[in-house]
């Protein structure tokens, strides 16, 4: 294991560099991220209006060009459209070009803001109803296509527009179901084709939101446009908690969708993306380790432009400092499937109620499964209201508590089911109240039974406050992770006895005692938001 203490610099010098455990230090980040790309690249990108103001002479290249390599970024983006402003063709070869011919892989992006017929909601949305609207979206991607091998498409691919236009064209239909017709035919027929057109090599990558409970309302049908475009990519932008304007989302909302679109992606999925919007240090860096823990093979810091300023710089450097230990992070979770309780939100399925569910069951210390499919042979599972989506589920529900599995349901899901015994011995419901939010008020006293209830099938028992997330790796890795701004203890159970040691800690210098004796595992002290992996 990497002794990580390296940020960049040449720390060490002389005899000690050969020697295993100064490795990192003797390496720059670059050389460390140049190695590491096979395991988990880091990317970038810049907008278009980034390539206007950073791209266009030789200094602002040079510029940009150390920044990334200081943050071990290998992979750039650059993006010829935005908000109405399309950069320069010139500029753009030119920035392609010299990045390529200084080690860096060069993909191109698109963000499909400001095109054409504006929607009556969102800003910046589009009428794709609109013709010319649909031909202005095409033009973007024939020109794009013809600079580029590789294009993403940032995640304002959809429409929320209900003019004269689209409600005479949506007809009976729900409008879910003409969004995400209507986007379809946008991916094949003013991006896919066109682009492939003029550029036979050129591969396209869908960028979905974080917003996955609304995706289909939205018109992102994600198992259509998954099987029509070549890549996809994840939004894992999970911010502040308690951010005035962009709050409101757990950490573990990261993981769970990069683990929920990673199984339908298969290996069509790239990587998670981030920013620094609404973010301090420590919840840019959480950011960065849920996607890594949730299996990415990349993580993009978006962008160069908004990184250089307000919070960026301090964010870059906590998170340049924390790289090398990611990459630890990173040879944990590759290849282990991970273990756990089934937690299923099957495509489209709606979440009346119970929005992002997901994310604060993951904030209580139970290890989930996310998935689209209902799989009844799972030794454990948490359903919500999406689960009704299944027009199997029901049948499914009772076989598992015939074969006397531990179930955890919302108390909206339980109002809704007929023929099923609430009083079963096997079921657990858990009070969301129609609103997720009230988890994060359980107490420990709570969580302590459920959680023993659904992990007893797994051998093991967890005791630990609120907000404490549990990961389970394989058959012989766990990551415990505190979200809390104080310091918690926490103890594992095995129903056996194990040899378990630590392995790796988030951020490298933070406290964090584990002991092992017999089958129990206790962890004390452990410094607010930091991450600790045991191998046992
Ligand atoms: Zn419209």
């Amino acid at each position: 294991m990497i002794k990580s203490k390296c940020s960049g610099y040449f720390l060490a010098i002389g005899l000690f560099i050969l020697s295993s455990p100064f490795r990192c230090q003797s390496q720059t980040l670059w050389d460390l991220a140049k190695q590491n790309r096979g395991l988990l690249k880091i990317a970038t990108l810049f907008t278009a209006q980034n390539v206007r103001d950073h791209l266009s002479g030789d200094q602002g290249i040079n510029n940009a060009m150390d920044w990334c390599k200081k943050t071990g970024v290998t992979h750039v983006f650059i993006e010829s459209y935005r908000d109405g402003y399309t950069a320069d063709r010139k500029t753009l070869e030119n920035a392609r070009d010299r990045f390529k011919k200084e080690g860096f892989e060069v993909s191109g992006c698109v963000t499909t803001t400001g095109i054409g017929k504006t929607s009556t909601g969102w800003r910046g949305i589009s009428c794709y109803t609109d013709r010319p609207t649909q031909d202005q979206l095409q033009k973007i991607f024939e020109y794009t296509a013809a600079i580029f091998d590789e294009i993403m498409i940032d995640d304002f691919l959809f429409t929320d527009c209900q003019c004269e236009e689209c409600v005479k064209a949506r007809g009976d239909e729900s409008w879910a179901d003409y969004r995400c017709e209507l986007m379809n035919k946008m991916a094949r027929e003013r991006i896919l084709g066109p682009a492939k057109k003029v550029n036979p090599n050129v591969r396209i990558i869908i960028k979905y939101p974080q917003w996955y409970d609304d995706f289909h309302n939205r018109g992102y049908d994600i198992v259509q446009q998954t099987a029509d475009y070549d890549r996809i990519w994840v939004g894992t932008e999970t911010r502040d908690y308690d951010n005035p304007r962009w709050g409101r989302k757990v950490q573990y909302e990261a993981y769970y969708i990069m683990r929920w679109l990673g199984e339908i992606g298969g290996d069509k999925t790239g990587g998670g993306w981030f920013d620094p919007y609404g973010t301090t240090e420590n919840t840019y860096v959480e950011q960065a380790r849920q996607t890594v823990l949730a299996d990415a093979k990349e993580m993009l810091l978006f962008c160069y432009g908004s990184l250089l300023r307000d919070t960026g710089p301090a964010n870059v450097e906590k998170l340049r400092a924390e790289i090398p230990g990611l990459f630890d992070l990173a040879k944990l979770v590759r290849n282990k499937p991970i273990k756990g309780i089934l937690a299923p939100k099957p495509p489209n399925s709606d979440a009346d109620g119970e929005q992002y569910v997901f994310d604060f069951v993951g904030m209580l210390g139970l290890p989930l499964v996310p998935t689209a499919k209902i799989d009844a042979g799972a030794k454990a599972a948490f359903f919500s209201v999406h689960a009704l989506q299944d027009s199997q589920f029901s049948g499914k529900l009772k076989n598992m508590l015939e074969a006397k599995k531990p179930v955890l349901i919302t108390d909206g899901l339980a109002n809704r089911l007929t023929g099923v015994n609430l009083e079963d011995k096997n079921l657990t419901i858990l009070q969301v109240k129609g609103n997720p939010h009230n988890l994060l008020k359980l107490t420990r006293e709570e969580l302590k039974p459920i959680r023993d209830k659904l992990l007893a099938p797994f051998g093991i028992r967890f005791d630990a406050p609120n907000k404490v997330a549990l990961y389970l790796l394989g058959d012989n890795c766990l990551v415990v992770e505190n979200f809390n701004n104080e310091s918690i203890d926490a103890v594992l159970e095995f129903s056996r006895s194990v040899r378990a040691q630590k392995t790796l800690v988030l951020p490298p210098e933070a406290s964090a005692e584990v002991s092992c004796s017999g089958g129990k595992l206790e962890f004390s002290k452990i410094a607010p938001r930091t991450l600790v992996a045991v191998e046992y």
